[in-house]
């Protein structure tokens, strides 16, 4: 096991103070024995210490941070270390209790400042600091643990000689604790609600549960900390069943897996074929599913649509209705997947009509829209986005959402 130290402060580099913090931390680890190899000097910049913390976490087990933590704007290291573990910053309400009650103790009312010092990243475990006001705290992450402690000398010491010192000897007495983690994959559901489903397990320490938002997709990640490998399988596993009991079949698959090669393995385990028209993702759709269908091909035609006198060419029985209902409809949408179907002959349809300009987007405002139709013997299902353009992140949430919807199509099947 190896420590690093990060001491962040422009003071620091200024050298207008001396960084008495950084070697009163070595000399405590060689106390334990703890290998210490590197400690740099950061200032108060949030993209910097993100930087500096990140290249600590792959090279050191355990990276013992100093200042930044106090309620000013130039106290950036909460946020910095939320980004090195990638995690999001949320508020602590026993933190924030415990600030308060200190306010009220003193008799002094609390800054809206103060407050900032209760958010602290994602998982992390609050370290109270009964000598001041900065609250501290450890991340463990996949790479390893970050322990963030308040820049003022007393404080610091204090928190050294009381809680990290006896918590890092105890580890290296334990030995190696392993980390392994797996991540579900979920679409069609926005984080958020992925959020209100299991926030609670959110909130469990061991396995942790986190997510990871793509543009339509959510990952959830499982972390388990066990002493052997055994140990963190049964953790995760018994996570993972809860979680898929909370969400279902929004789960669509783990680890790297995408969408495409869940719907394209689908597909050709039943022996089916699919045929697609798509305007706005340019292409994107057919990309995918060809990129990972080379071996059990599964497309068997596919119109990429720029110009709505492509569209006409494809399906010409349709003029009249993309004249009356225009060529970003539900009704030419429809249509165009059940004449795909009839007259290409496959077993699945897919028919996405956006808008195409290109300033659109999911937070443009002027949204656009977006109309998909899926046909199949069973009959049409159609949906209607709000959203259109040929935006990158356009095209990969419209392209998500489509062979989402090939995917559901057949999980009944
Ligand atoms: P605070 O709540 O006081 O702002 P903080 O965690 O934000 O705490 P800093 O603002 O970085 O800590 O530092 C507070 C004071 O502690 C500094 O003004 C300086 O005097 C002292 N200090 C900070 N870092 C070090 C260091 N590495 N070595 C010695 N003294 C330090
Ligand atoms: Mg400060």
């Amino acid at each position: 096991m190896q420590a690093e130290i990060v001491t962040i402060g422009t003071e620091l580099l200024l050298g207008k103070i001396v960084d008495t913090n950084a070697a009163y931390i070595a000399q405590q680890l060689a106390t334990i024995g703890l290998d210490l190899y590197y400690k740099t000097t950061v200032g108060d910049n949030e993209g910097r210490i993100t930087s500096v913390l990140q290249q600590a976490l792959a090279r050191s087990d355990v990276v013992i941070t100093s200042g930044g933590l106090g309620p000013t704007v130039d106290d950036v290291t909460r946020q910095a270390v939320a980004r090195a573990a990638v995690r999001e910053l949320v508020l602590d309400k026993k933190l924030l209790a415990q600030i308060e009650a200190r306010f009220a103790r003193h008799g002094f009312t609390m800054s809206e400042n103060n407050r900032r010092q209760a958010y602290i990243p994602q998982g992390a475990i609050p370290i109270e600091n009964p000598v001041g006001t900065a609250p501290a705290f450890t991340v463990e992450t996949e790479q390893g643990l970050i322990i963030s402690l308040p820049g003022v000398p007393r404080e610091l010491k204090h928190l050294m000689e009381t809680r990290v010192i006896p918590f890092l000897r105890e580890k290296l007495q334990t030995g190696q604790v392993i980390i392994k983690s797996k991540t579900l994959r979920t679409c069609g559901i926005g984080e958020s609600t992925v959020d209100s489903r299991i926030g609670d397990l959110m909130r469990s320490s061991n396995p942790t549960v986190g997510l990871a938002a793509h543009p339509g997709q959510t990952d959830v990640r499982i972390t388990a900390k066990a002493e052997n490998e055994a140990q963190a399988d049964r953790l995760i596993a018994e996570m993972e069943e809860e979680l898929r009991e909370r969400l279902g079949d929004v789960i669509y698959g783990i680890e790297a897996q995408e969408l495409e090669d869940v719907v394209a393995a689908m597909v050709a385990e039943r022996g089916l074929s699919v045929a697609i028209v798509e305007t706005n993702t340019q292409g994107l759709i057919t990309q995918r599913l060809e990129n990972v269908s080379q071996d059990r091909p599964i497309l068997r035609d596919s119109y990429i649509v720029i110009l709505p006198e492509d569209a006409v060419e494809i399906v010409s029985p349709l003029r009249s209705l993309i004249k009356e209902y225009g060529l970003v409809s539900v009704q030419v949408a429809t249509a165009t997947a059940e004449y795909l179907r009839e007259t290409t002959k496959v077993d699945i349809s897919l028919a996405v009509f956006g808008s195409m300009e290109e300033r659109q987007g999911l937070f443009a405002e002027s949204a656009g829209e977006t109309h998909i139709a899926l046909n199949t013997a069973e009959g049409t299902t159609q949906r209607a986005y709000k959203y259109g353009g040929t935006s990158e992140l356009v095209k990969s949430w419209v392209s998500n959402a489509a062979l989402d919807m090939v995917r559901r199509s057949l999980i009944k099947t």
